[in-house]
């Protein structure tokens, strides 16, 4: 099993989409291990996006980032990382695929609601950056043996 960030970004907070995002996860059959409302400090903005130091959005996407409260989750499940990748859709709202999340809400090159982590190293890194260990909870899902076709 593996463990991914997701970061519902300030734009799918203010525009009410967090019900509509969240249920696209647990629909899927991935589990939720943990889950937060929090402002990023401008701090953690700039870690978590240091690859970007530099480029001409990155002011911009620290702003943004930070402007607003976000809901932080940890989402568990086999391949995780890309399955959460996929149905995020590509990085810019105008460019993803219909039937992703993007694709359906999104038409911005920013404002694209979502972040999830890109892989294994990357999430748990970014895991350990948002949350404790205490505010990640290991229960055992009850339909387990049907999601996943093993007995
Ligand atoms: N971004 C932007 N302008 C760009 C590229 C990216 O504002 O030209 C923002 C956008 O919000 C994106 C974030 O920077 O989600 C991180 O970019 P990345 O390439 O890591 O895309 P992601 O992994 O989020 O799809």
């Amino acid at each position: 099993m593996e463990k991914t960030l997701i970061i519902l970004k300030p734009d799918a907070i203010q525009r009410r989409l967090l019900g509509k995002i969240i249920s696209r996860f647990e629909e899927k059959g991935l589990q939720i291990t943990g889950m937060k409302m929090m402002m990023i400090p401008d701090s953690l903005a700039r870690a978590h996006y240091v690859s970007h130091k530099g480029k001409d959005f990155f002011e911009p996407l620290v702003s943004y980032t930070t402007s607003s409260p976000v809901v932080v989750i940890v989402v568990k499940g086999k391949n995780a990382i890309e399955i959460a990748r996929k149905m995020m859709g590509v990085t810019f709202g105008s460019k993803a695929e219909p039937g992703t999340i993007r694709g359906d809400y999104a038409v911005s090159n920013r404002f694209n609601l979502i972040h999830g982590s890109d892989s294994p190293s990357s999430a748990e890194k970014e895991i350990a950056a948002f949350f404790t260990k205490e505010e990640i909870v290991d229960y055992q899902p009850i339909d387990l043996s049907w999601v996943y076709d093993i007995s």
